[in-house]
């Protein structure tokens, strides 16, 4: 079954070219992602079709308002029933909310899908957010001007973990965060690059590792545990921690953690 995400947003154009390119369009043309778009304005009365107004107590910006909002979770709680789908956790993205990781995407990825609030100006009406919000989703700590971003990060990052929509299944297990490390680094062709000197800018000479060449499976794949171990201790020490506390790093990774130079 599709993983269904039905999305609100003020501006469903900035969803149109996530459909039509790459990854992503092999998870729609398969029909593994879902996506259902609800242009809030839809739901807005009046000549006007007003979404926002000033906030109470005063201060600078709008603030979405909640009766159209509740008119559009209506049509959606409508639609979703009349197709056969449960009832979806509503989801607001928010600086305020918890930062997406992989293992929440994973959690996304395996089930039915999410309702996506896409928030605009200086965000929505306390008052909604209490009464339909199940969880509030971060993309980390700075401002965007919406959720659409949000939204579209949220739906690629699920969208890859569906079956059959990259061209090698193999290559989500090897992503940063999907063993609870960074990534390894990849090297392709040419097996020596050599760019010449130019100017004042000395020549560059830059070869492969050599036991990526060497075509011994053990050799690299220990090789790209501990380039992981290397540049996660290095980057980011506090998942080589929480790896730690999950029992994942051998006696091998232990000891090689503990010659390496910082
Ligand atoms: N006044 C809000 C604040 O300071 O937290 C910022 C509102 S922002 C201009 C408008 C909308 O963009 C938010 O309602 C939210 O939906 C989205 N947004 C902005 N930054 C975000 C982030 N880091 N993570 C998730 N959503 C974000």
């Amino acid at each position: 079954m599709a993983v269904r995400f039905d999305v609100i947003t003020l501006f469903p154009e900035l969803f149109a070219p996530f459909q039509t390119v790459g990854v992503t369009r092999r998870a729609f043309e398969s029909r593994a992602v879902d996506m259902r778009l609800w242009p809030l304005r839809d739901h807005a009365e009046g000549v006007y079709r007003r979404v926002d107004d000033r906030p109470f107590g005063g201060g600078p910006g709008m603030v979405m308002l909640v009766e159209p909002l509740v008119r559009c979770m209506r049509a959606i709680r409508a639609d979703q029933s009349a197709g056969g789908a449960p009832r979806l956790p509503v989801i607001l993205f928010s600086p305020a909310g918890k930062p997406l990781t992989q293992q929440r995407v994973q959690q996304l990825a395996e089930g039915p899908g999410a309702v996506l609030l896409c928030g605009r100006y200086e965000g929505i009406d306390q008052r909604f957010i209490d009464a339909h919000v199940d969880e509030e989703v971060s993309m980390g700590d700075y401002v965007l001007s919406g959720g659409e971003l949000p939204a579209l990060t949220l739906m690629d990052a699920v969208a890859r973990l569906q079956p059959g929509v990259l061209h090698d299944a193999a290559s989500h297990e090897q992503d940063s965060f999907s063993d609870g490390l960074l990534d390894c680094p990849h090297y392709s062709r040419p097996e020596v690059l050599s760019v010449p000197a130019q100017g004042d800018e000395p020549g560059v000479e830059a070869a492969v590792p050599d036991v990526l060449l060497s075509g011994h499976h053990a050799k690299i794949a220990r090789w790209r545990r501990e380039q992981q171990l290397a540049i996660t201790a290095r980057r980011r020490p506090e998942l080589i921690d929480a790896a730690r506390a999950r029992g994942e790093l051998s006696k091998k990774d232990e000891d090689f953690l503990s010659q390496l130079t910082l």
